[in-house]
């Protein structure tokens, strides 16, 4: 072999488009920041308030019966060639009979793309929707990969505002404002990441009424569909497809709370057969066809996954979940310098309001979680990375005695830092 002589590579030059795509999700930095600051001296466990992740916690473990799916899958030896380019045709089928239960019409396979987790989804609808002049409306607070995404493949977004004091309903008149000739879709999350908000049927009407007078289709990601815990039911956009046409974004990941299986599906909850007639359908079939194939073991097990796991796995982890939105919410309202305005009722976050004028010393949002972590051991993610300064976005699917030590160490942080004239 020869390691003598010099060689002139000739890659290595750095892609632009790809750090400025990359630097949308300004989240990850902040929180990587955060995690710099944690002193490890402190011989206290780490409260992870920052990523919803809560895979780690015994009390969040999935369902036997997915487990199960995922070894008789493996075992059947049934699944371990390619799958097809929208997915394993069982799998497909269960799916559309599954999100068919919560709808006024039948959902069939065809109208199902299996994807490599729901971030996959995102992905696609981004590159699909990115026509040259086209626009899209994500709301804010959001979650940043629908503006790295869009920022990828070109394609123009603009913000509308989610409104804390209704609840973090969607400014319904302020995408009315934002849309013009080239817009061509609008995002909702819902159950809402990162507000805990669950919206209504009248507000989901609004939001498809106000869709078709535009003339424009809702994306609807519904990866935390069923994840509810409050007063409000929750109701899948698709219910109104007949009104707009709607694209609906979901997967396994948060229910079953197995994120690392990664599977996803993009569904056409449209009724009237739109998004078909406008090839989107075809365009977002050939981009999954150049695309990724989420494991075909996964989706083998897709179909025992969702008929085998019962009611009793998601009442069980609603909940912990209730237990723990309630805490973090009973918590922070009675911490001075921080207002809750609105009780999670879905999802597994919540956002909350600093008010700097109660801390002594404090700068803002970023440097709160900076000084938290470091004098606390407790990882908060500030809201500057959803474009929300002086704002916290606090996860609570953390197990249930961890939490409860995590924002009681918040509260005496605030107290300490409190500002003397406002005591
Ligand atoms: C977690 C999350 C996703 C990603 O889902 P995966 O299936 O893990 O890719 C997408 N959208 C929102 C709003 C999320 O919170």
């Amino acid at each position: 072999m020869d390691g003598g002589g010099e060689v002139a590579w000739r890659f290595g030059a750095a892609k632009p488009e790809l750090a400025a795509a990359s630097a949308q999700i300004k989240m990850r930095a902040l929180v990587a920041r955060v995690y710099g600051c944690l002193d490890k001296s402190d011989p206290r466990a780490v409260v992870p308030l920052a990523s919803g992740d809560p895979t780690p916690f015994p009390c969040f473990r999935t369902s036997a019966a997915a487990e199960q799916a995922v070894t008789a899958a493996v075992a059947s030896g049934k699944h371990n060639g390619y799958p097809s380019a929208t997915g394993v045709a069982e799998a497909c089928s269960a799916v559309a009979t599954y999100l068919s239960r919560y709808l006024p019409y039948e959902l069939s396979a065809d109208d199902i793309v299996l994807t490599a987790g729901c971030n996959h989804g995102i992905e696609i609808m981004m590159a699909v929707l990115a026509t040259p002049g086209s626009n899209v409306l994500l709301p804010r607070p959001g979650y940043p990969l629908y503006e790295a995404r869009a920022a990828l493949s070109g394609l123009e977004f603009r913000h509308y505002d989610l409104l804390p004091e209704k609840g973090w309903e969607v400014d319904v008149r302020g995408v009315e404002a934002l849309a013009d000739d080239n817009t061509v879709a609008v995002v909702i999350v819902n159950p809402n990441n990162p507000s805990g908000a669950v919206y209504s049927f009248q507000h989901l009407a609004e939001i498809a009424e106000t869709a078709r007078k535009l003339g424009i289709m809702v994306i609807s990601d519904e990866i935390y569909e069923h994840f509810v815990f409050g007063s409000k039911p929750f109701v899948p956009m698709g219910v109104f497809g007949e009104i707009a046409p709607v694209v609906t974004l979901g997967g396994i990941s948060k229910r079953w709370m197995v994120p690392g299986w990664k599977l996803g599906w993009i569904a056409m909850t449209d009724p009237k057969g739109v998004l078909r007639e406008k090839k989107i359908l075809d365009s977002i079939i050939i981009y999954r066809g150049i695309s990724v194939d989420p494991a075909a073991i996964v989706q083998g097990a897709v179909p025992q996954i969702i008929a085998n796991t019962d009611e009793t796995f998601f009442t069980n982890v609603m909940k912990v979940m209730r237990e723990t939105a309630e805490m973090c919410y009973q918590k922070l309202k009675a911490t001075k310098g921080v207002t809750c305005h609105h009780k999670p009722e879905g999802s597994m976050f919540v956002m909350v309001k600093l008010d700097m004028s109660c801390f002594d010393g404090i700068d803002d949002d970023i440097d709160f979680c900076c000084k938290l972590a470091k004098e606390e051991s407790v990882v908060i993610s500030p809201g500057s990375g959803l474009c929300m300064e002086n704002w916290l976005r606090i996860t609570f699917a953390v197990d249930p005695l961890l939490l409860e030590d995590g924002l009681e160490r918040v509260t005496s942080f605030c107290l300490r830092h409190a500002s003397p004239i406002m005591n």
